[in-house]
């Protein structure tokens, strides 16, 4: 059994997929505040989930963009993002888990209609604090940066 970082989510889960690495610190506010958002979830809706992404390194993203996903440049998921479904065999529905954070966590950030429902995307990036932030973006040409500046806001879905 892999070792949990929640009570719902494991190191495994959550580490990039092509480095195994996880971010340090790993237990930020923000993360924290995800992971718990995450285990409150599964919990209340009584299902098991399956998640697709958790943390990705900065390469990461750039392998997935080459590889031709519609992956943006400057991730979410380079700070505190799960991309997960429900277990089909939970009987409970993407749109239902959606309604389900919509409810409770109206601030996090969801992806699910660009992805056909497959899978949600959920973040809470706009708790990153800006200094955190900048470390990583000053890096980035400027239409990325005010992209980023504009659409990492609470309450935003796509
Ligand atoms: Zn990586």
């Amino acid at each position: 059994m892999s070792e949990m970082i929640s009570k719902y989510l494991s190191y495994e889960d959550y580490q990039c997929h092509h480095c195994k690495k996880t971010p340090f610190p790993l237990f930020t506010e923000y993360r924290t505040a995800l992971f718990e958002a995450f285990d409150n979830i599964v919990e209340s809706l009584k299902i098991k989930v399956i998640v697709t992404s958790g943390w990705r390194c900065e390469e990461h993203q750039e392998e997935l963009r080459k590889a031709g996903y519609k992956a943006a440049m400057f991730s979410p998921h380079f700070f505190s993002a799960i991309d997960f479904l429900p277990d089909p065999k939970s009987g409970v529905s993407v749109s239902e888990v959606v309604k389900f954070i919509e409810e409770n966590y109206p601030k996090m950030r969801l992806g699910y209609r660009a992805y056909n429902y497959r899978f949600i995307h959920m973040d809470n990036v706009y708790n990153v604090p800006e200094e955190d932030l900048n470390k990583l973006l000053d890096k980035y040409p400027f239409e990325v940066k005010e992209h980023v500046k504009r659409a990492w806001r609470p309450g935003v879905t796509w």
